[in-house]
């Protein structure tokens, strides 16, 4: 396994999300039982150089959003394109058939917005947000 590792995570040293490099892995082997322990690897800030310590297991288990907690549908508003959300809003994807919260909103280089939605299942995805069928140039109607 030679591919690198980067991972943003927040940095305690700069007080701020930074891109990190996988520096190497720690086994933790408390009462002589690893698996029990999760596994702690050295990820080195790539803006102040401090080695912080990570658990990658609950780095994965935290990767999609940091505030998924169990998410119902019935809790979710139904995404649909031409509505607007927020921050912190969960939505419902029908096609995608999962539910997420959405954690940015973004203006796209074209100047329509997009959100980014922590899937519970699918992990992180960008969405059209405000949808405007007059922006788009259609063939017909
Ligand atoms: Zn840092």
């Amino acid at each position: 396994m030679a591919r690198s590792k980067n991972i943003t995570q927040f940095c305690a040293y700069c007080n701020k999300e930074t891109k990190m490099a996988r520096v190497g892995a720690m086994e933790v082997t408390e009462n002589g039982e690893k698996d029990a322990v999760g596994n702690k690897v050295w990820y080195k800030c790539s803006r102040c150089h401090h080695n912080i310590l990570f658990d990658e297991t609950e780095l994965n288990s935290l990767k999609d959003s940091a505030e998924i907690k169990s998410l119902s549908k019935e809790e979710c508003i139904e995404y649909s394109p031409e509505n607007s959300y927020s921050v912190g809003q969960a939505i419902y994807h029908e096609n995608l058939d999962d539910v997420g919260w959405v954690k940015d909103k973004k203006i796209m280089s074209d100047g329509r917005s997009a959100i980014i939605v922590a899937f519970q299942k699918l992990g992180e995805r960008k969405l059209i947000d405000n949808f405007r069928p007059e922006d788009t140039v259609l063939p017909d109607e």
